[in-house]
């Protein structure tokens, strides 16, 4: 077997001390160190505000005390009229598939609540009681089935690069989370609605009744 025989020709040798001499600094052709510390400055403040919102406490889950009127259609609005009626993490999770932050204050709020209904946060549709409420210890509410069937859509998507059951407001199409099937979980259906909090709105029995 024979390799190739590798050679340098002073044209090549050349252009490494060329680039020896460009790589060197000089404190003239490049700019000084200190611009550059200066340049990391700028970075770090253009994107701090974005630090800070990723680290700000999560809104509460929407609570009110008389259960919304049901849509009698599917409501449909331009994204601009969402942005305008949620929140941005509400828009996020149910208009972009995002998921919000796992074991978050929504979560220990969900964990705390009493008896009471989960309706979606943007078109108001009756999703989920608190009879199927169980505590998975996922870091999301998770219920073992909707409250009213006919108002939950399911989808498959592979966003994670595996298949997982996306679980739609059957309303307005907006996304809540994920069911998973045959985890061991002692509950009647062995599945596992798991919701992003974020977009649910709670009206509590006890209020439903006075
Ligand atoms: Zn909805």
């Amino acid at each position: 077997m024979t390799f190739p025989r590798v050679s340098f020709t002073s044209a090549s040798i050349g252009h490494f001390s060329d680039f020896n001499k460009l790589t060197k600094f000089d404190g003239t052709r490049f700019a000084p160190y200190p611009l550059n510390i200066m340049k990391m400055a700028i970075l770090l403040a253009a994107i701090a505000p974005l630090l800070l919102v990723n680290c700000k406490k999560q809104d509460p889950m929407a609570t009110q005390s008389t259960p919304p009127e049901q849509p009698e259609a599917k409501v449909e609005l331009t994204n601009a009229e969402w942005k305008e009626k949620l929140t941005p993490e509400q828009y996020r999770i149910l208009r972009e598939a995002g998921t919000e932050a796992a074991n978050g204050e929504i979560y220990h709020e969900f964990k705390e609540q009493g008896t009471g209904s989960y309706f979606c946060a943007g078109c108001d549709t009756k999703l989920f009681s608190s009879n199927e409420k169980f505590d998975s210890k996922c870091g999301w509410p998770s219920f073992y089935d909707p409250a009213d069937a006919q108002n939950i859509v399911t989808d498959t998507d592979f966003d994670l690069g595996y298949a997982r059951t996306e679980v739609r407001c059957k309303n307005c199409d907006g996304h809540l989370g994920h069911v998973f099937l045959g985890e061991g979980f002692n509950t009647p259906t062995d599945k596992r609605y798991c919701i992003n909090g974020t977009v649910l709105k709670f009206v509590p029995d006890s209020v439903d009744k006075e």
